[in-house]
């Protein structure tokens, strides 16, 4: 109710750009000022190490520069309408949109929503993981003293299944932007079916790391360990499968064990912890129930694979390496946990089936020095973003988002913005004919 009377006044759905722009940007100035609170608060929640949600938190301002820079250069269009007419085509924001964000990054998702959604001129529901819903309850205090008027954004708290879907199932909703499991997106995705609701998902995602005979292991063993490990391996786009090419196989293995072994675990408010625990009871079984099957399979257990009993307050589980077969559950499955498998590869054919060999498509990070076997690889992989020789790296501007059962739409860049909005096809005739279509007269007339 209250985002739909907000959208209905116009305050902020017909605000000037220029305004809305500004108010866009005094958001980012603020946000830079608060980036310890939240990382505090990002920590505290989650579990996830300190040193990480300080370096996470400086980048989220700029997904509000962008998008108030955006709206102040878009350019609609004008197009070629056959005759003496002016066809021009302006963007309009959705009305009132749903957004579910889940707990392992929760102020980053919720911002690369809300950034281009609210840029767009709707109003917003949102709804946190209730795993971590504090750092978006206080980041929605800090837009409105940043000029943003009340009812913009609306934060509702409560599970996914009674919540979360009273929320999807309300007819006034324009758009449902989810993050979070597969199947949960599936459940939502019937809710927006049955209202003829859009729906924009980024779900689960099993993303290869193919490593290349040419590469300088040193280096490329420390890109992999943190494209596997950050954030306890607790993101859609962790690097959870590490194909290895046959020529290197055993000794990248060997050095990327050792490096697996150091990480430091431990308390996440100390400096010095490099992985946290994983976010709740139930997450650390279902990762130690997944390691156990793929035990049973007969994956080799390389390092890890066991639940950490320490005197911390948390659930923590072993960094964790296993040699398996592309058959295993665990080579297809999401383990959504500090869990890597291992595999070898013979040539590019046999990396490109391997690393498509999956329900997923979100992700995938290419390790050569070989500027050619890198495009080609990148050009048959099926996944919505690929790095060649980094992982993670996120930036507002890039498209971000899935192939196959991974999601459907993407985050960021222009693509959000569109995502937020709906085209509205203006047609002008300027003809100084007169046109009358039931006059007595056999003139040929073009009525359509
Ligand atoms: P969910 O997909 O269940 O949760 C994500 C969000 O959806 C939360 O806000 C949750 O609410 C909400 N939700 C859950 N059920 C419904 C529903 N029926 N209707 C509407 N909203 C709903 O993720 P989990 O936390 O349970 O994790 C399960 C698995 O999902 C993980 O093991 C992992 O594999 C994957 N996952 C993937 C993520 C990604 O970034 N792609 C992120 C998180 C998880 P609430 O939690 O408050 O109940």
């Amino acid at each position: 109710g209250v985002a739909q009377n907000t959208y209905n006044t116009g305050i902020w759905s017909k605000m000037d750009i220029q305004e809305r722009s500004h108010i866009m940007n005094n958001i980012a100035y603020t946000l830079k000022n608060h980036l310890n609170i939240f990382a505090f608060k990002e920590s505290v929640q989650t579990g996830r190490p300190i040193k990480e949600m300080e370096a996470q938190m400086t980048r989220l301002p700029e997904w509000f520069e962008y998008y108030a820079s955006l709206i102040r250069s878009k350019v609609d269009t004008c197009l070629p309408f056959k005759g003496d007419f002016v066809n021009y085509v302006k963007r309009e924001p959705l009305g009132v949109v749903a957004q579910i964000t889940p707990w392992n990054h929760p102020l980053l998702i919720s911002i690369k929503k809300l950034a281009p959604a609210i840029a767009a001129g709707n109003s917003v529901v949102i709804k946190p993981s209730e795993l971590a819903p504090c750092s978006i309850l206080e980041f929605v205090k800090l837009c409105e003293s940043s000029g943003l008027p009340k009812g913009v954004i609306n934060v509702i708290t409560g599970y996914g299944p009674t919540t979360g879907k009273y929320l999807c199932n309300d007819s006034r909703i324009s758009k449902i932007d989810f993050t979070g499991g597969t199947d949960t997106g599936r459940i939502i995705g019937e809710m927006a079916g049955r209202n003829i609701t859009g729906m924009i998902s980024e779900l689960g995602g099993k993303s290869p790391m193919i490593v290349f005979d040419d590469v300088d292991i040193a280096d490329v063993v420390n890109g992999t360990v943190f494209g596997s490990f950050i954030a306890s391996g607790q993101t859609c786009i962790a690097g959870s499968r590490l194909l290895i090419q046959k020529g290197i196989y055993d000794k990248f293995v060997d050095k990327f064990v050792e490096k697996v072994k150091n990480i430091k675990v431990g308390d996440p408010l100390d400096n010095n912890t490099q992985m946290g625990p994983v976010i709740s009871e139930q997450q650390l079984n279902k990762i130690d129930q997944m390691v156990k099957n793929a035990k049973k399979e007969g994956a080799k257990v390389l390092c890890g694979g066991n639940i950490i009993n320490n005197q911390l307050n948390g659930y923590y589980y072993e960094p964790t390496v296993l040699e398996v077969e592309p058959h295993m559950e665990i080579f297809q499955e999401e383990v959504f946990g500090p869990v890597v498998v291992v595999h070898k590869f013979t040539d590019e054919k046999n990396a490109i089936e391997l690393a498509n060999n999956s329900e997923y498509g979100l992700g995938a990070s290419i390790w050569t020095n070989n500027i050619k076997i890198g495009h080609r690889i990148a050009d048959n992989i099926d996944a919505g973003i690929i790095w060649i020789n980094d992982h993670h790296k996120n930036d507002p501007c890039s498209p971000w988002g899935g192939f196959k059962n991974s999601g459907i739409g993407r985050e960021n860049g222009i693509e959000a913005f569109h995502e937020y909005t709906q085209t509205k096809s203006i047609i002008v005739n300027y003809s100084s004919n007169t046109t009358d279509w039931f006059s007595n007269s056999n003139s040929n007339v073009r009525y359509s």
